[in-house]
């Protein structure tokens, strides 16, 4: 029997549903829904701080305005931050990661050096062959995992085709903060191989993640999952879609009258095509979907083109 397809859409609940994330929960959901699989739903709320209960009820309400229904309750990622710490240490234990004691002072020292040098990666992985044994007593750590010292990492995207990262542009990143908390990278990563997710859909903003988590993969021994990286949507002057060019979030979309259909559709062909078609049914939507259809360039908002739509349904 071949593995049961799973994908996902993982927002931070700091704000409204943006429409840039909804594609990509769309895109996810006709991707699960073509392959007969299942997609679910991360709430990625561990920063505390920007993570706001309005923002994961206009998440949920958002989604369910467009009718893309998930798999399960919402997992919230906050939950499983003892788990994340426990790979942390099943990594330190292995000998992948190692416990960094450099002082601000230490650190901002190497970043100098680095920028004075033209390198992108800063930390001179000073701690990366010591034992607790020249552990300064009392001193907080960071705990940082190895990143190869060569060759390259190779991201097998199905839109960007084979993407590459030189070792020496990766730094060994941290995964565990000095308090203990564990850092964006390796929480995706465990709650990604724990909710047995196949495939990894998201906007190119986390292309060079992609590389990072790639690294806590390998060290872990896991799968990595197939990957696509789509382009950002754009505004009618081509400039990453922002404020000023008007509609942001799903909810102002609703509140303008715009029927779930339409908005649908319209993002959807925004991001995709099949042949010519400019509309189509849900249902369609989700029988074309493929990769392929996924555009590597980036799209244009055009705000005619989706009111002309809106009369269409
Ligand atoms: N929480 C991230 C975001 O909202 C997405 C993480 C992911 O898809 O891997 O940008």
């Amino acid at each position: 029997m071949s593995k049961q397809i799973i994908t996902r859409f993982a927002p931070s609940p700091t704000g409204f549903l943006h429409i840039g994330n909804a594609r990509t929960a769309l895109f996810n959901w006709a991707l699960a829904k073509s392959l007969g699989g299942q997609m679910l739903l991360r709430i990625e709320d561990t920063d505390k701080e920007r993570s706001t209960e309005p923002a994961i009820r206009a998440i949920i309400d958002g989604l369910d305005w467009m009718g893309l229904d998930y798999d399960g309750e919402p997992i919230m990622q906050s939950e499983n931050i003892g788990r994340h710490k426990e790979v942390a240490q099943q990594l330190l234990d292995a000998g992948h990661a190692y416990k960094c004691y450099c002082t601000a002072d230490e650190l901002n020292e190497m970043r100098e050096k680095a920028r004075a040098e033209g390198r992108n990666a800063f930390y001179d992985r000073r701690w990366r062959n010591k034992t607790d044994a020249d552990a300064p007593a009392g001193q907080p750590y960071v705990v940082r995992i190895k990143a190869p010292l060569e060759g390259e990492i190779v991201i097998d995207d199905k839109v960007q085709g084979k993407v590459t990262f030189k070792a020496e542009n990766l730094d060994d990143f941290i995964i565990l903060r000095s308090d203990g908390s564990p850092i964006y990278q390796l929480a995706v990563v465990v709650d990604d191989h724990d909710m047995g997710v196949t495939h990894i859909l998201r906007g190119d903003d986390h292309l060079t993640n992609a590389a990072r988590q790639t690294v806590i993969y390998n060290a872990m021994g896991w799968d990595v999952p197939v990957m696509a990286h789509t382009p950002l949507i754009h505004g009618p002057d081509g400039a990453k879609l922002s404020k000023r060019h008007g509609a942001l979030g799903v909810g102002e979309y609703r509140k303008m009258g715009y029927l779930p259909e339409t908005i649908r559709n319209y993002f959807a062909r925004l991001g995709w095509s099949h042949g010519d078609e400019e509309i189509f049914s849900s249902e369609q939507f989700i029988e074309w979907f493929s990769f392929e259809g996924l555009n590597k360039a980036g799209s244009r908002m055009d705000f005619a083109k989706l009111e002309n739509l809106n009369a269409h349904y």
